[in-house]
């Protein structure tokens, strides 16, 4: 039976079209087949609530994909070629605090400062210092993110090797909250910087965490909370546009259920309609490790990597209602009114370390300490119509409720009616009167529109030291390189983990070139080749 297409990718979610997109480059045709009824995973925007409100259903801030080098030199022309572009809001964040005062982030470090040193003058010492400090070995980060496990020298080596390695060793390994406790005294501030670690969702006072408070501020500090103009499915539509004029196809409303084994090699899928899709060169899937694996027959995997997989931590849930409005939610600032397309409410540290412990326990959140409220029309005006708004409200949550509470659907709407008065507190603008419409997705709702969002959870998994570099997502298996020979792995289960980052999506590239025998560097930034003619088409 012919081959339907050089590389089958099963899962359209950004990571897989990134792959998908450097193989097409290369000159290889690739089929793609998402379970959905449109491409992008985490990365859409629908009419999810009313006519004419463009929401973004996962993922609204790109900031983290932008020093991809995908975007950052362009390599496939997604910028140039076909309409990508970003908008960097400022302020960059508004963030109120349980005492009702408030602390603003503004895209010039200077003016952050300044905020900052209205709580403490030491903590505005200290937060240059944060800033200062990251700068002098973000590239050694980056690297490490950019780079597949395996293609370069480890982040150990990378710090061994930097003068300050030694501080990096330790902090990194610290968790957040004692990275922020060691360097801020004001409880306002802890609390500013502990919101911003939480932001991938990783529980904030355990090992591993420390690296975050610095990342996510540095990269929001120079770039803000960015987002896409015309919202996140403005990248997909970008990627789908590229493979599309390359000669890949993308294929929605088909599951994969059942990956096609021939002589231990795999050489396609099977999608829940009972198709079967054959591939002439390899297999890449963004579904989810935990699935995949249930994909072909046990004894097809070692036991080393069954372990890796079963002890692999999905990652905290979460919960998200959708508004569309007349007004933007107005911040009480010691200022006065003010907006900002990311905004929040957080907890202070020991409510942060009581949250984490909550999500450990499973135990129901019903005040979470983090709060993102999400306001992207406020810069970007052509999502909605003129004058009104799309408002998201994000918390971290269980999946599982007590059995005294009842399933998701008798809880959520008296739940987001809770969060949203709680953040009234803050916003009293947000009246009933402002509000069109909304809607609300559980944990339970996430994970039905995206099997890859186990439990609801949608950053990839845990990046703790137990589920990182070399060992994820199981130890042997970091490379993109599954043990069934053909079968190649992206995703947020892989290095360096979720959100829009892209940078799985690359470093699965770079492995699958080099392994087809491509000169890698050549492959991804130079010129593309004609669809069906790569220049090397040895399958391995
Ligand atoms: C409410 C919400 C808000 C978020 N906000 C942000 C944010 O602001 N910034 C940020 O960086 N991240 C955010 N995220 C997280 C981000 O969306 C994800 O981490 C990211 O989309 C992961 O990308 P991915 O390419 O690894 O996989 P995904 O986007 O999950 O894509 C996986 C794809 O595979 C498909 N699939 C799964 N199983 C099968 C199967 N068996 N057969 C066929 N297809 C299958 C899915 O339909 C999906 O299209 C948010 C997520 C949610 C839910």
């Amino acid at each position: 039976m012919g081959a339907n297409a050089d590389i089958v990718v099963a899962g359209a979610g950004h990571n897989s079209l990134i792959t998908a997109c450097y193989l097409a480059k290369a000159g290889y045709r690739c089929l793609v087949l998402d379970a959905r009824h449109i491409p992008g995973g985490g990365a859409a925007t629908e009419e999810l609530c009313l006519p004419g409100f463009g929401i973004d259903t996962c993922a609204t801030g790109h900031t983290m994909i932008r020093v991809n080098p995908v975007l950052l030199h362009d390599e496939l022309g997604l910028i140039a070629d076909y309409g990508l572009s970003y908008v960097e809001p400022d302020p960059v964040e508004q963030v109120a605090f349980p005492d009702g005062e408030q602390l603003t982030m503004w895209l010039d470090s200077e003016r952050t400062i300044e905020e900052v040193a209205r709580f403490s003058s030491a903590d505005a010492a200290a937060y240059r210092r944060l800033l200062d400090e990251y700068d002098e070995v973000k590239h050694i980060f980056s690297r490490n993110q950019f780079t597949p496990v395996g293609f370069g020298p480890s982040l150990e080596q990378m710090l061994g090797e930097h003068p300050r390695g030694k501080i990096w060793a330790r902090r990194r390994q610290l968790s957040a909250v004692e990275v922020v406790r060691h360097e801020f005294t004001d409880r306002h501030v802890q609390a500013f910087l502990l919101w911003m670690a939480f932001q991938v969702f990783q529980p904030c006072d355990v090992p591993g965490s420390g690296i975050l408070p610095y990342q996510q501020t540095f990269g929001r500090q120079q770039r803000s909370w960015s987002i896409p103009v015309g919202g996140s499915g403005r990248l997909t539509a970008a990627l789908t546009g590229y493979l599309e004029d390359h000669g890949s196809t993308i294929v929605c409303d088909r599951r994969v259920t059942r990956l096609l084994l021939e002589d231990g090699r795999c050489v396609g899928v099977e999608t829940d309609d009972g198709e079967q899709y054959r591939a002439g060169v390899a297999v890449v899937s963004t579904i989810h490790a935990k699935h995949l694996r249930d994909m072909a027959p046990a004894e097809s995997w070692p036991e080393e990597f069954h372990y890796g997989i079963d002890t692999y931590d999905v990652g905290v849930p979460g919960f998200a209602t959708y508004y569309c409005t007349t007004a933007a939610p107005e911040f009480a600032s010691a200022h006065g009114p003010r907006t900002a397309v990311s905004a929040g409410m957080a907890g202070w540290p020991e409510d942060v370390i009581d949250m984490n412990a909550h999500l450990r326990a499973g135990r129901f959140l019903a005040d979470p300490a983090w709060v993102l409220v999400a306001t992207p029309t406020l810069v970007d005006p052509g999502r909605a119509p003129a004058g009104q708004h799309t408002v998201k409200i994000l918390t971290p949550q269980v999946h599982r409720l007590p059995e005294s509470m009842g399933d998701w659907d008798c809880v959520k709407e008296e739940h987001a009616r809770h969060l949203l008065e709680t953040l009234r507190r803050h916003a009293p603008n947000l009246t009933d009167e402002v509000i069109l419409g909304h809607l609300t997705k559980s944990p339970a709702d996430i994970e039905k529109l995206n099997p890859h969002m186990i439990n609801g959870a949608f950053h990839g998994g845990n990046r703790g030291p137990a589920f990182s570099g070399p060992l994820r997502p199981a130890p042997g298996w970091a490379s993109h390189r599954m043990p069934i020979p053909g079968l190649y792995q992206t995703g947020g289960s892989t290095h360096p983990g979720g959100s829009i980052t892209g940078a799985p999506g690359r470093n699965a590239a770079i492995v699958m070139l080099t392994d087809l025998g491509h000169d890698v560097a050549q492959s991804m930034s130079g010129p593309a080749l004609p669809a069906g003619q790569p220049s090397v088409t040895t399958a391995h």
